[in-house]
C-alpha cells in the first residue's frame, strides 16, 4: 500500500500532488487590498442600490474591474 501527498492551494483550493506546482499556483494569486472606483446606474434600470462595477486594487498594485452578476 502507498500513502499519497497531496497539496492544497490555500487561495484557490485547488489539490496538487507536485508542491511546487501548488506553491506557483499560491504565489500566482494576487490578494485585493481596496476599491478605487465603483459605478452605479439609475433606480429606474437597477433597484438594487448596489454598485454594478467596482475596480479592485490588488496587493502588487495592479487592478481589475468586477462586474456584478446577481
Ligand atoms: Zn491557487
Amino acid at each position: 500500500m502507498k500513502t499519497l501527498s497531496l497539496y492544497q492551494c490555500e487561495c484557490c483550493g485547488t489539490r496538487y500532488n507536485n508542491r511546487m506546482t501548488c506553491a506557483a499556483c499560491e504565489k500566482s494569486h494576487k490578494r485585493p487590498i481596496g476599491v478605487e472606483a465603483w459605478k452605479y446606474v439609475a433606480i429606474s434600470d437597477d433597484n438594487t442600490g448596489l454598485p454594478v462595477t467596482v475596480k479592485v486594487t490588488m496587493h502588487d498594485g495592479s487592478s481589475a474591474v468586477y462586474k456584478r452578476v446577481k
